[in-house]
Order: structure tokens, then sequence, then C-alpha cells
């Protein structure tokens, strides 16, 4: 189950941020996740909520998901002892964000994973629409 190896992803890398591409489909607001590649984590030792994925990694997981007629659908990062919620960083640092152009349909879903003590706490999704996040519903194989 690939919800589990973000868990796993996460609790290994407790008390660093872990990161990762979410492989799947997506039709309308319809998004799934049926693979989960991890991705080294650049700025693995901040304790501010930011993370920045490896683009040799995202490339690499890119590739992958074209190559089984998938697509990168999101992205995955991991909350060390705080708990899931859409942070101001997170906002300014998703995709949409970055691309200048927040106010369009949501491209990405984020998800979340909180790790308290290095435990699985629980996880969100969210996705970012006119500029703010909203939570999402999202299905993981
Ligand atoms: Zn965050």
């Amino acid at each position: 189950m690939q919800l589990e190896e973000v868990e796993r992803h996460a609790e290994e890398a407790y008390p660093r941020e872990c990161c990762g591409c979410l492989l799947g489909t997506r039709e309308g607001d319809r998004w799934l996740v049926q693979r989960v590649v991890r991705t080294r984590n650049l700025l693995e030792s901040s304790r501010e909520d930011r993370y920045q994925m490896d683009p040799a990694d995202r490339f690499r997981a890119e590739e992958l998901a074209r190559k089984s007629g998938e697509a990168v659908v999101g992205f995955y990062h991991s909350h060390p002892d705080h708990e899931v919620y859409f942070s101001q960083t997170d906002l300014q640092s998703s995709e949409e964000f970055l691309l200048g152009e927040p106010w369009l349909p949501p491209t990405y879903a984020y998800l979340v994973m909180s790790v308290i003590e290095g435990k699985r706490r629980q996880q969100g999704a969210f996705v970012v629409k006119d500029g703010k996040s909203h939570p999402l519903e999202l299905r993981i194989e």
C-alpha cells in the first residue's frame, strides 16, 4: 500500500523532513495515487517546514511516470513533531506559487504526513486554489 510507503519514509527521515513525488492519474477533481517515489530533500537539515526536492530525483520520477502512462500528480512531505496543516511556507513553495499562477485551477495534490516523536500520526492532503490551500480527498492505492 502506497500510503505505508509515505509513512515509512517519514518515520525513517525523522526528525528530519522527507519529501517525494506522488504518481498516478487525475480526472478533474479526482486524484488517484498509485505509486510513491522518494526524492532527496536538499534542505533536510532545515527545521522550518522547508523542503526542496532534488531536481535529479524529480526528473527521474517524471520519467518513471511517463514510461508507465502515469503522471506526477502531486508531492508529499513530512511534518516532524508538527500536526497536519498546509503552512504558509508550504503555500509559497507550492508549484502553483512558484509558477506565479496560484489562481489557476489546482495542478498538484500535496500530501502532508505528521510524525510525532518518530511515529506517524496522521496525514492530510491539500490543493492550492485561488491562492489558498484547500483540503483534498486524496485516494491512495
Ligand atoms: Zn509543510
